[in-house]
């Protein structure tokens, strides 16, 4: 196995490195850096999980810590499609440069363009940018691309369904011809493909095998079963859903739940919470600064329960994740690796659940096509269809509920939600006794007394919207995402977003 000492990494970013305490480096990371430093291009096929980051943000610390930056003239770009990706990014480069006196800048969404201006005047070593943002600098008149000599382009096929291409295109062209480029993409479709064959040199093509296929860590699981009504299916899944996470006992310590569309998003953590659960949504259509706080909220373990749009959570690195749970079947088959690889991240184990109606049924094939193998088939947990039987025609009382809810961690009381509340929205589901369904698939039938969830009402999505501002990147992040115009970051800039490289700010 290699070492990192034997990457021919400078000294500086093997004691960072040592600091972080990697022992050895991941496999992208073994093949990536020694071409990359020798000036090579290089075509990574490899998705979040993997280390990929640092497989390029280690050889250009060591690369660029040769030379000295040039008023208004990086010499090193990096493109991500997404704010968070970018300041992840951005991160990186804080950590594995902090005995070097690199320099850089963030160019992301609502962030002053004034502070970004001062910055890259000076001159930087390293601008981290989304598509949008940078060319904004650009056609300002503020910002030469002639001087880089290493351009990255992250999660390229993440690019491609923001709607991103024209820009790297574009960005790609204005940049010198005999730059080197780092390209990373999970997948590899034609459009992808097409641009790596313009803009690439003999690039040096890394694949690491896909998380879903190889990775041993995650254990895969479905629950396909049948609605009672086809119109109770969302009620039915949410109920599902939290059967879920109550069989999952100690092994919980917390999940994403990914749904399809916002809406969904904010229906399902609205209800999670009516339920006492420790819930928060993220999607495009809130503001960034949420966004940011619920992140760090996920991350610092005072959120247990984040439920994502494929937008809002792709690309993200939320170490110590337990659970995955796939509210709604992914209808590109991409987005469920993306999704799964959120868990079992280096050598941690995970746990994914996906909820899956005969509805979903050639979403679910698409998946297995790709991961080329079957998820595995579980049946409806347990405890479910016992209680649901002991009481079908009404809810249990709120003091027989109480106790377990304050014996369990995973829940959270407000008064603002009183479980009464909870109970009127949604009432059991009641699953039919295992042994009379086939293998694979549980029949779950609704109890009669159940009352519908309140949709959510028109005018209210409607006051949302109408709140929002509308930037570059977020407009086709909701193009894609489900529909509406998306809220841009506001005036609101984390303090680590600002963070300079240079250990004395005077350096900067
Ligand atoms: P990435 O694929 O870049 O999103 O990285 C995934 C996770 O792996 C991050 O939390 C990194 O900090 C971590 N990581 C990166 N390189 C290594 C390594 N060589 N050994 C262990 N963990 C790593």
């Amino acid at each position: 196995m290699t070492n990192f000492s034997e990457l021919n990494l400078d000294p500086k970013v093997l004691q960072a490195i040592e600091e972080t305490g990697y022992l050895t480096p991941t496999p992208i990371q073994a093949q990536a850096i020694p071409p990359a430093l020798l000036g090579k291009d290089v075509l990574g096929i490899a998705q979040t999980g993997t280390g990929k980051t640092a497989s390029f943000t280690l050889p250009m610390v060591t690369l660029l810590s040769k030379g000295r930056a040039r008023a208004r003239m990086p010499r090193s770009l990096v493109l991500a499609p997404t704010r968070e990706l970018a300041a992840q990014v951005a991160e990186n480069f804080d950590t594995y440069s902090k005995y070097t006196k690199l320099t850089k800048a963030l160019l992301i969404g609502g962030v002053s363009f004034n502070e970004q201006d001062k910055l890259i005047d000076r001159g930087v070593d390293v601008l981290i940018a989304t598509p949008g943002r940078l060319l904004d600098h650009f056609e300002r008149g503020k910002l030469l691309l002639t001087g880089v000599q290493i351009m990255v382009v992250d999660e390229a096929d993440r690019m491609l369904d923001m709607g991103f291409i024209p820009d790297i295109e574009r960005i790609f062209q204005l940049t010198p011809f005999t730059r080197q480029t780092l390209f990373f993409s999970a997948t590899m479709p034609p459009e992808i493909e097409r641009l790596t064959n313009t803009f690439l040199n003999a690039p040096v093509k890394i694949e690491v095998a896909r998380q879903a296929t190889t990775s041993e860590t995650i254990s895969q699981r479905l629950v396909h079963f049948r609605p009672s009504r086809k119109d109770r299916t969302a009620s039915e899944k949410r109920t599902m859903l939290r059967a879920l996470i109550e069989a999952e006992g100690d092994a919980f310590r917390n999940a994403i739940i990914f749904c399809n569309r916002k809406v969904e998003v904010d229906v399902v953590a609205k209800s999670l919470k009516k339920y006492g659960y420790n819930a928060e949504p993220i999607h495009g259509d809130l503001d960034q600064s949420h966004r940011t706080r619920t992140l760090d909220g996920f991350r610092d373990g005072s959120i247990t329960f984040l439920v994502a749009s494929d937008v809002a959570a792709r690309g993200l690195d939320i170490p110590n994740v337990s659970h995955i749970f796939n509210f709604d079947v992914p209808t590109h088959a991409e987005d469920y690796v993306h999704r799964i690889g959120r868990t079992g991240r280096a050598g941690k184990t995970g746990i994914t659940y996906m909820l899956a109606t005969p509805a979903d049924d050639k979403y679910l094939a698409a998946i297995e096509d790709l991961v080329k193998q079957p998820i595995p088939r579980v049946e409806a947990p347990a405890g479910m269809p016992e209680n649901s039987r002991k009481e079908p025609s009404r809810p249990e009382p709120e003091t027989e509920r109480e106790p377990t809810r304050r014996r369990n961690p995973r829940k959270v009381r407000s008064s603002s939600a009183p479980a009464a509340e909870a109970q009127a929205a949604e009432a059991p589901v009641v699953a039919a006794p295992v042994a009379q369904a086939p293998v694979a698939e549980v029949n779950v039938v609704a109890a009669p007394a159940e009352v519908a969830e309140r949709p959510e009402r028109p005018e209210r999505r409607q006051s949302r919207r109408s709140s929002s501002r509308t930037g570059r990147g977020e407009a086709r992040d909701g193009g894609r995402d489900g529909g509406g115009p998306v809220v841009g970051m506001g005036d609101h800039v984390p303090d680590f977003l600002l963070r300079s490289f240079a250990a004395d700010p005077k350096e900067v």
